[in-house]
C-alpha cells in the first residue's frame, strides 16, 4: 500500500473521490492532503438530488484530524453541478458540512473537547481560534434543538443565572419531569417566558397543557407564567424561600453583632443547618450556647429551623403549621423576621402548592452550579449567544450527531 492508498483508505474515499497526492512538510509538521475526482464524474445536485454534470470547480480546504502531531488539512477541488432543474450549485462532499473550513471527524472532536473543558482551552489544544470553535459547537446545538420534541412538556422550572459580572442574567426553563434545559434566554423579566412559550409552540409543545411550574418568587416570572403559561399553578422554589429566610437571619445577626463582639465570625453557624455544620462551627455554635441563649440572632435562627421543618409536614397540617409559623414569626419584635414572614404570607399559596406539585428547582440548582463552574473557568463568555450554547451542551440532553450513521 502507498501513501495515496494508504490515506484514501484512511480518510474512507468513496469514488468518485480519490487521493491525488500528499505533500509532508517536516518543518511546519504539516500535511496536505489533495484530493480530487477523474474527469467525467457525475455529482448529485445539492437541491434535487439528481444526477448532475460538473460545471466548474473551486479551490476548497479543510482542517482535518491531525495525522500524529502535525496539522493535517483536505486539498479538492470541489465541482459546481449543473443541474437541469435547479441551476448551478456547489456540490456536497461527504467529508464536511457545506461552508465549513473543518472536516465532520474534526467537527466531532472539536465538539467533544468543549463539552470537556473551557473552549479557549479547547482552541488552544487544536491550534485554532475559539470563535471557530464556538460556530462549531453554536451549529451542532442549533441544528440539535431544531430536531427536539417538546409535545410532552408539562411541568417546567424557571430560574436566572448571571452571565457576567454585574447584571446580565440568563434565564434557564427545565422540564422538571425530563430533567433537562429546554430553553434560555437573555434577561429575567416576564417576556422570557413569552419567549419561552414560543420556543415550546415551535417544538411541538403547548403552553396550555403546562400545569406546574416552579419558580422563585419575582414578579417577574409570576407575571410571565400568568400571561404565557395560563394554565400552569406555579410553585415557589423552596430553596428560593428558605434562602429569604436565611437572609433575614443574616440581617439580624449583623444588627446583633455591632453591639455583641461574641457573633465575630458566627456567619455560617448560623446560615447553615446544623448537621453540615465543620467541626470548628460546631465549637462556635457550642459557645455562643445556641440554644439556652437570649440573643435574638438565636431566635431568628430557631425561626428559620422551624419554617425549614413545613416541607416535613404532612401535606393537610402544611396551611395550620404556617399559620403558626406566622404568628410567631411576626411578634418576634426581630424587623427582619416580620417582614420576611410576611412576604412569605403573601407568597403562601405558591409556597403550600409544592405540597401538591412535589416540583422545585433542584434540577437547576443543579444546572447553575454546572454552568457557573464553566463560567468560572473560561473567565466569562464574551456573549449570551456562547453562555446559552454552553447551557444546552452541559444540560440540553441534546442527540449531537455529528457524523452521518
Ligand atoms: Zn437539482
Amino acid at each position: 500500500m502507498d501513501g495515496k492508498e494508504l490515506f484514501q483508505a484512511a480518510l474512507g474515499l468513496l469514488p468518485p473521490w480519490q487521493v491525488e497526492g500528499c505533500c509532508f512538510d517536516e518543518k511546519a509538521s504539516r500535511l496536505d492532503i489533495h484530493l480530487n475526482f477523474p474527469r467525467g464524474s457525475s455529482f448529485k445536485c445539492p437541491v434535487c438530488q439528481g444526477a448532475g454534470k460538473v460545471h466548474d470547480t473551486l479551490e476548497k480546504t479543510w482542517r482535518h484530524l491531525n495525522f500524529f502531531q502535525h496539522e493535517t488539512h483536505l486539498h479538492a477541488r470541489t465541482p459546481r453541478v449543473d443541474c437541469a432543474q435547479c441551476g448551478v450549485h456547489l456540490a456536497a462532499v461527504p467529508w464536511a458540512r457545506p461552508g465549513s473550513g473543518f472536516t465532520l471527524l474534526f467537527e466531532a472532536l472539536a465538539l467533544v473537547l468543549v463539552q470537556s473543558m473551557p473552549v479557549s482551552a479547547a482552541a488552544r489544544v487544536v491550534g485554532e481560534h475559539d470563535t471557530l470553535l464556538w460556530r462549531i459547537a453554536t451549529h451542532y446545538v442549533d441544528q440539535a434543538r431544531a430536531k427536539e420534541d417538546f409535545s410532552g412538556v408539562c411541568k417546567v422550572g424557571v430560574d436566572e443565572t448571571a452571565s457576567r459580572r454585574g447584571h446580565k442574567y440568563v434565564s434557564i426553563f427545565v422540564d422538571v419531569v425530563r430533567r433537562k434545559v429546554l430553553f434560555a434566554t437573555p434577561g429575567k423579566d416576564a417576556a422570557t417566558v413569552a419567549a419561552f412559550a414560543s420556543d415550546l409552540k415551535a417544538h411541538g409543545g403547548d403552553p396550555e397543557a403546562v400545569t406546574e411550574a416552579s419558580a422563585d418568587m419575582s414578579q417577574a416570572f409570576s407575571k410571565g407564567i400568568a400571561e404565557s403559561l395560563p394554565n400552569a399553578k406555579v410553585t415557589f422554589d423552596k430553596f428560593h424561600v428558605v434562602k429569604l429566610v436565611n437572609d433575614a437571619v443574616d440581617e439580624v445577626r449583623r444588627m446583633e453583632q455591632k453591639t455583641n463582639p461574641e457573633l465575630k465570625k458566627s456567619r455560617y453557624v448560623w446560615l447553615k443547618n446544623p448537621e453540615n455544620l465543620t467541626a470548628g462551627q460546631w465549637e462556635k455554635f457550642d459557645g455562643l450556647d445556641v440554644v439556652n441563649s437570649n440573643l435574638k440572632t438565636a431566635r431568628a435562627y430557631a425561626i428559620r429551623l422551624s419554617f425549614q421543618e413545613l416541607f416535613n409536614q404532612p401535606a393537610d397540617l402544611a396551611r395550620p403549621y404556617l399559620d403558626k409559623w406566622y404568628y410567631w414569626a411576626t411578634h418576634s419584635r426581630l424587623a427582619p423576621m416580620v417582614k420576611v414572614a410576611k412576604t412569605i404570607r403573601l407568597h403562601q399559596d405558591g409556597i403550600l402548592r409544592w405540597f401538591t406539585s412535589g416540583i422545585n428547582n433542584g434540577i437547576l440548582e443543579g444546572v447553575n452550579s454546572l454552568v457557573q463552574a464553566a463560567k468560572a473557568k473560561a473567565r466569562g463568555y464574551r456573549s449570551h449567544k456562547n453562555l446559552i450554547t454552553m447551557i444546552y451542551l452541559i444540560a440540553g440532553k441534546l442527540d449531537l450527531k455529528v457524523l452521518p450513521t
